[in-house]
């Protein structure tokens, strides 16, 4: 078996010193890095099976337990979620499962949908209409639809939040960057007027 260090060790060699998330490519300090392994099966520790990823890439993951789980119902993931509305599986899984499931493929849904509405506008406001449009899209309440916009929205994802005159707007990261230089600029020229 190849040891923690060993396999961080090797990263780093392969990254020029830097240690890299073999999932998302982003750099990550050793604290946030757990070796994983990719089947799921902890017994299977050949070195095919082990991969060195971040820690919100591992939760990304379906865990093993639930995947076993799903296994035995010949059910996916993505299934669970999808049959949400026809509660067909109520009766099969515990209820934290669906949620689960809706965690995963719900914020999915809602991020494709924003995608998609935001390749065609350049920004969308946030407001109650909003939140109910997201949460009819994942299936979720308008309160969860607002949490998952607040990770969709953070730093780490691929939507922005811009407020101007108390409205809050929601954009792309371009979008957004194009943004901040114009609101550089007016408040540059304010101070020159
Ligand atoms: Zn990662």
């Amino acid at each position: 078996m190849t040891s923690r260090a060993e396999l961080i060790k090797e990263n780093r060699s392969k990254n020029g010193g830097k240690l890299i998330c073999e999932k998302c490519s982003k750099e990550k300090p050793e604290s946030s890095i757990v070796i994983d392994h990719a089947d799921n099966n902890r017994k299977n520790n050949k070195r095919k099976n082990l991969q060195v990823i971040c820690r919100s890439c591992n939760k990304k993951k379906d865990p093993s337990k639930i995947s076993k789980l799903l296994k035995i119902k010949g059910l996916t993931f993505e299934e669970v979620y999808k049959g949400i509305d026809k509660q067909i599986l109520s009766d099969k899984l515990r209820i934290d499962n669906v949620a689960m499931a809706k965690n995963i493929y719900g914020k999915k849904a809602v991020r494709k949908w924003l995608e998609k509405k935001l390749s065609k506008v350049a920004y969308l406001v946030v407001n109650e209409g909003f939140y109910n449009s997201a949460a009819e899209i994942g299936d979720v309440n308008p309160d969860t639809a607002q949490r998952w916009l607040g990770t969709i929205a953070s730093d780490e994802g691929k939507f922005r939040i811009r407020e101007i005159n108390g409205v809050e707007y929601i954009m792309t990261k371009a979008s957004a960057s194009e943004f901040d230089k114009d609101s550089q600029t007016n408040k540059h020229n304010e101070k020159n007027k």
